[in-house]
């Protein structure tokens, strides 16, 4: 029998409710695959500020650090809105990143058969499924590259820098190559090489890395024709690799295209093979503590964490499974409920994908 040990960051808002939920499939995968999951629940966002005066307590990381992997519900909420930049609860996010290495972002973009009216794009583009993989670079970048403020020709001016190494390139391109390895070997490196410099470095990169992966199609495509291209023919794309700003905007796009926030989860990934894995939903305050938030986006970020991190193929396809037989069977949370669904709660969808699960 294999062990696994996980730290469960359950947060803020439906954050607990949807990791609950988490938490009982992972048992049952246990039962079934002969596995022991051990969860070890610790404290980040606004209920650390509120134990701890801390958003993210030394505590936590370091169970985090030892862990095999974290399971994150979500934080934050209008309760600590006035707390100090540097003590926001979404600051336990980026600290949780930054000291776990995390600096790859895998975000699924997936259209379930059962819901594709909820599609914004017409059927004929997007058939009745779609499943793109976004690996976004996580920690470089502009959004971490120098800033300030200096004297420029027109006056005061404001900058920021876009800045890659070839180390960085190199661990992000290797992260999507593998990934596409276990899925359907296509990769498009998406950057701007016929205006920017660090763009033309990371394609030579990329084109570099590829060599190891010899069974894995490259192309590349410039990102304004990236966000055109996945709104006008998105089954093109399998996964897709990228710099940290144009994969936080490619992201979101492509999960707009999926239709519902509810259903998509993330991984994000380091070196170590540990990684987090969370719904890329918020706390969703507004609906926290009614047993009507959809707990299928933390679900699936099991079957993620089963797959990039424990390598358990054959369990994660089961969570999938399950989760594709209860939407076909028509089961709704309020979130995706359309006329001549079945609507249910948080509870009763986790039991049900518990019910289909073998
Ligand atoms: P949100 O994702 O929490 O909610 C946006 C809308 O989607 C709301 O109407 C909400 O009810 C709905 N929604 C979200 N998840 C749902 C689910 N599982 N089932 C059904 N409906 C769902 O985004 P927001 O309102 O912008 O942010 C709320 C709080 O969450 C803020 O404090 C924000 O900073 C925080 N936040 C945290 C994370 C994170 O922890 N990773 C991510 C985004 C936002």
């Amino acid at each position: 029998m294999s062990e696994f040990h996980i730290a469960v960051v359950a947060g803020d808002g439906i954050g607990p409710e949807v990791t609950e939920q988490a938490i009982a499939v992972l048992n049952k995968v246990g039962e079934l695959f002969h596995h022991a999951f051990h969860f070890n629940k610790v404290l980040a966002g606004g209920c650390a500020i509120d134990a701890t005066g801390k958003c993210l307590p030394e505590e936590t990381l370091e169970e985090c650090k030892k862990a095999d992997s974290v399971l994150l519900g979500a934080v934050g909420g209008p309760k600590w809105d006035n707390v100090a930049g540097d003590q926001r609860p979404e600051r336990a996010l980026l600290g949780l990143r930054e000291k776990l290495g995390l600096y790859a972002n895998l975000r699924p973009a997936i259209i379930h058969k059962a819901l594709a009216d909820a599609c914004p794009l017409k059927p004929e583009i997007t058939g009745d499924s779609l499943d793109i993989l976004i690996v976004r670079e996580l920690t470089g970048g502009i959004y971490f590259g120098e800033k300030g403020y200096r004297e420029g020709k027109y006056g005061q001016e404001a900058f920021d820098i876009e800045a890659y190494s070839e180390m960085e390139v190199k661990r992000i391109a290797k992260t999507a190559f593998e990934v596409a390895m276990q899925r359907n070997k296509k990769v498009t490196s998406v950057d701007k090489a016929n205006v920017l410099e660090s763009s033309r470095f990371w394609r030579k990169t990329v084109i570099e890395v590829a060599k190891e992966y010899p069974e894995v199609e490259l192309t590349h495509m410039y990102v304004d024709n990236a966000a055109m291209q996945l709104i006008r023919n998105p089954k093109q794309f399998d996964v897709i690799v990228t710099s940290n700003i144009f994969g936080d905007i490619l992201s979101d796009e492509a999960s707009m295209i999926t239709g519902s926030i509810g259903l998509l989860p993330s991984a994000s990934l380091g070196q170590t093979g540990a990684g987090m894995y969370e719904p890329i939903h918020g706390s969703a305050p507004d609906i926290a503590g009614q047993d009507i938030a959809n707990p299928v986006a933390a679900i699936l970020s099991t079957a993620m964490m089963l797959k990039y991190s424990f390598k358990l193929d054959k369990e994660a396809d089961a969570i999938e499974k399950a989760v594709t037989s209860v939407l076909e069977a028509g089961y709704r949370t309020p979130d995706i409920m359309s006329e001549g669904m079945k609507e249910v709660g948080t509870k009763e969808m986790g039991n049900l994908i518990l019910h289909f699960l073998s």
